[in-house]
């Protein structure tokens, strides 16, 4: 079984420069480059599952805490008005929840006018987030992952 989720997990070179914080069974990580925005994270399953659907009783228990906090840490970074929570496990059918910051002064994140900017930047049709941006904003959600992530079950050193 071949699982795009799953090599990401494994790809520690990868990972490397994504990766924001873990736990046993969460891996909080910035959506790879070219991203449609800084800030724009992913919330994944350590194991591979689809969904809510599929989660064993800790990881029901421990999802909503898990949640709330990684949206707190990108509307905190990223200084956005609100958070979008977005999971199709389309692509790859193992849970990888899109945290997106909205912005009320940007009209291309709102809404469905993110998954536009979304295609677009993935066609190449419009430039990914500014590499500079997106470094400094990974140095600032390392920065304050520990913090805000503290508390939650199982957290592990990276
Ligand atoms: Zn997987």
């Amino acid at each position: 079984m071949s699982c795009g989720i799953c090599s990401v997990h494994r790809d520690s070179e990868q990972l490397e420069a994504l990766e924001i914080w873990r736990s046993e069974r969460w891996l909080l990580r910035h959506h790879p480059l070219p991203a449609p925005l800084s800030g724009w994270c992913l919330l994944d399953s350590r194991r591979h599952l689809g969904g809510p659907a599929d989660f064993w009783p800790e990881e029901a228990r421990e999802w909503g805490l898990i949640v709330q906090r990684a949206s707190q840490l990108v509307k905190q970074v990223s200084g956005c008005d609100r958070v979008y929570v977005i999971a199709f496990g389309e692509g790859a059918r193992h849970l990888h929840l899109h945290l997106i910051p909205r912005f009320g002064s940007d009209p291309l994140t709102q809404a469905w006018c993110v998954a536009d900017l979304y295609r677009k930047v993935e066609r190449g049709q419009r430039p990914g987030a500014d590499p500079d941006l997106f470094r400094s904003w990974m140095t600032g959600a390392r920065e304050v992952a520990d913090a805000l992530m503290a508390g939650t079950p199982n957290s592990v050193e990276r």
